[in-house]
C-alpha cells in the first residue's frame, strides 16, 4: 500500500516549519481556488491553533462548497439489512463475540416494509447497511433486497438512489452488484495505520487489510462508476488518520482521474458489549473533528462529504457550515428498526451504534431550512447517467450548479406537498421562495416551470 506512506505521514506530522501561520494562511489563500492541497499543505492546515486563522480556514470551506455545491444538502437514510457478522471488530456491536446481541436477518417481506415506512416518511435515497455473512450477505441475498426496494412505489415516492455498503468484493461480485443498478458502493478503511488496524480486527476476513483498502479500486475496475471512502475516527491519532483517508483520496484521483465521489467521516459512537467503544481510545473532540471535516472540503473540493445520525444535533449544525454535502436524517441503526416502535429495548439490542440526532426527516428538513441550507432529495444526476468521471467534470466546470438548482427546488418541492408537516410546510416553502428570487433569467424560468409541473401532481421531475 505505498499510497498510505505512514512514515511520510510522521515526517510531516512532526515537522515544524508546518507549524508556521504564515504558510498556514497562504494555503488557506490557495485553497479558495478550488483546486485542492498536497499531503504537505493538509498537514499544515491540521496543525491551525490560532482561532482566527481556524476561523478563516472555516469560512473558506464553507465558500469553496458553496461554490461548487450551492446551499444543498442532499438527505438520506441508512437501511440495514441485517446484523448477523463472522468479523470481530472491536468497535461495532455486530462482532460475532457479542453473544447478548439480538440477531436478526430481514425477511424479503420486513424489507420491503422498512423501505415502505422510509418512502412514506419522503426518504428518496437509501444507503444499505449490513454485517459480512457468508450466506445472510451473499450476493443473491443484496439483489434480492435491492430489487425489493427499488420495486416500492407509493402514490409517486419511492427510492431512486440506493447506495450500498457492505464487506470488499472479487471483481465479478461487484460487476454482479453494479447489474443491480447501484449508486455509490461505500467501503470505510476504519483505520488507515496498519498495525491499529490489525489490533482491531483480530479476526475474521476483515482483519485483511489489503483486501479492503483496494476494494473501492476492485469496484471501480468493475464498472460501478462512484466509490465513498471513509475513516472510523477515534481508533488513532486523528492527523494521522485523516492525512492517510486524503492519501488514499489522491491516489483514487491520480490513477482513475476521478477519486472518490464520497468521504465519510464517522466518529466512534458507544455501542453494546463492544469493548472498545466505550472509551475510544484516541477519542477526537468536536474542535478538532469540525477542523477535519474543513480540511477534507479543501483538500478534495468536488467530493461529496458525509455527515451521519452518530453525530449530535447542535454540532451537525455547525459542521453543516464547513463543507458537509450529504447527510443522513431519521435514521434507525438495526434491521427492522424503523417499522418497529421507536427507542424500545428491543432496538438497543439489535442496533451497531448509538445515534447522536434522533429528530425526524421532519425536524431536520424544517431545521436545515431555518439554517439556510436546502435540503435535497434529488437524484437526477444518477438517473440521467450523470455518474463517475461525467459527474466531476460537470462539477470541476463549475456548471453542476446550474443543473442542481432547479433539480433540487423542484424536488424539495414534491417533498414539501407530499410528506412535510403544516409547520414544516410554511418555512420550506418561504424557503423556495428566497431561493427563487435569487434566480434570474432561463434558470428561473425552467425552475418555475417545474414546481407548476410539481404543483399539478407530476412526481420525478427532473432533467
Ligand atoms: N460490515 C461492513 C463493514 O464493516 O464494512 C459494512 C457495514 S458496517 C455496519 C458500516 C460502518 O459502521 C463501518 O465501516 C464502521 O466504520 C461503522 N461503525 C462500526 N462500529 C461503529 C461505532 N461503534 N460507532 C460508529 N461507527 C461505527
Ligand atoms: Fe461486522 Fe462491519 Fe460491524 Fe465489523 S463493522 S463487526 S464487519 S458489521
Amino acid at each position: 500500500m505505498e499510497f498510505i506512506n505512514e512514515s511520510y505521514i510522521f515526517t510531516l506530522l512532526n515537522d515544524e516549519k508546518l507549524k508556521s501561520s504564515e504558510f498556514q494562511k497562504e494555503t488557506i489563500q490557495k485553497s479558495k481556488e478550488a483546486k485542492g492541497l498536497s499531503l504537505k499543505e493538509c498537514a499544515a492546515l491540521l496543525n491551525i491553533t490560532d482561532p482566527e486563522i481556524l476561523e478563516e480556514m472555516f469560512l473558506t470551506a464553507r465558500q469553496v462548497k458553496e461554490k461548487i455545491y450551492g446551499n444543498r444538502l442532499v438527505l438520506f437514510a441508512p437501511l440495514y439489512i441485517t446484523n448477523l457478522c463472522i468479523n470481530n471488530c472491536l468497535y461495532c456491536a455486530f462482532r460475532r463475540d457479542n453473544k447478548e446481541l439480538k440477531r436478526k436477518t430481514l425477511t424479503i417481506d420486513e424489507i420491503r416494509e422498512e423501505t415502505e415506512f422510509l418512502v412514506r416518511q419522503g426518504q428518496k435515497r437509501v444507503l444499505l447497511v449490513c454485517g459480512e455473512h457468508p450466506k445472510k450477505t451473499g450476493l443473491e441475498f443484496i439483489g434480492e433486497a435491492i430489487k425489493t426496494i427499488y420495486g416500492v412505489k407509493i402514490n409517486g415516492g419511492n427510492i431512486r438512489r440506493l447506495n450500498v455498503n457492505t464487506a470488499p468484493m472479487s471483481i465479478d461480485d461487484f460487476k454482479t452488484l453494479k447489474s443491480f443498478g447501484i449508486g455509490t458502493y461505500q467501503c470505510f478503511q476504519e483505520t488507515y495505520h496498519y498495525r491499529t488496524y490489525l489490533k482491531m480486527h483480530p479476526n475474521g476476513p476483515k482483519r485483511d487489510y489489503a483486501w479492503r483498502i483496494y476494494s473501492v479500486e476492485r469496484a471501480l475496475q468493475a464498472g460501478i462508476d462512484d466509490v465513498g471512502i471513509g475513516a472510523l475516527f477515534g481508533l488513532t491519532d486523528y492527523k494521522f488518520e485523516t492525512l492517510a483517508l486524503l492519501s488514499h483520496a489522491f491516489n483514487l484521483d491520480e490513477r482513475f482521474g476521478i477519486g472518490p465521489h464520497t468521504i465519510s467521516v464517522p466518529r466512534l459512537e458507544p455501542a453494546f458489549n463492544a469493548p472498545l467503544s466505550q472509551k475510544p481510545p484516541f477519542a477526537v473532540d468536536d474542535a478538532s473533528f469540525k477542523k477535519i471535516v474543513a480540511l477534507i472540503r479543501l483538500a478534495a473540493p468536488y467530493t461529496g462529504i458525509i455527515l451521519s445520525t452518530r453525530e449530535r444535533a447542535e454540532l451537525r449544525r455547525e459542521i453543516f457550515k464547513v463543507g458537509v454535502s450529504q447527510i443522513s436524517a431519521g435514521s434507525r441503526t438495526s434491521p427492522g428498526a424503523y417499522k418497529e416502535s421507536q427507542e424500545s429495548l428491543e432496538e438497543f439490542e439489535m442496533e451497531q451504534f448509538q445515534l447522536g440526532d434522533h429528530r425526524t426527516l421532519d425536524e431536520v428538513v424544517r431545521d436545515c431550512c431555518a439554517l439556510g441550507f436546502m435540503p435535497s432529495f434529488c437524484t437526477a444526476c444518477y438517473r440521467s447517467e450523470r455518474t463517475g468521471d461525467r459527474f466531476m467534470e460537470l462539477a470541476k466546470t463549475g456548471n453542476i450548479g446550474k443543473i442542481c438548482v432547479p433539480n433540487a427546488i423542484a424536488t424539495f418541492k414534491e417533498y414539501i406537498n407530499d410528506f412535510a408537516s403544516e409547520e414544516t410546510k410554511k418555512v420550506a416553502n418561504d424557503f423556495i421562495e428566497k431561493e427563487l428570487n435569487e434566480l434570474s433569467g432561463t434558470t428561473k424560468l425552467k425552475t418555475e416551470k417545474m414546481i407548476d409541473r410539481v404543483n399539478r401532481g407530476e412526481r420525478d421531475v427532473f432533467f
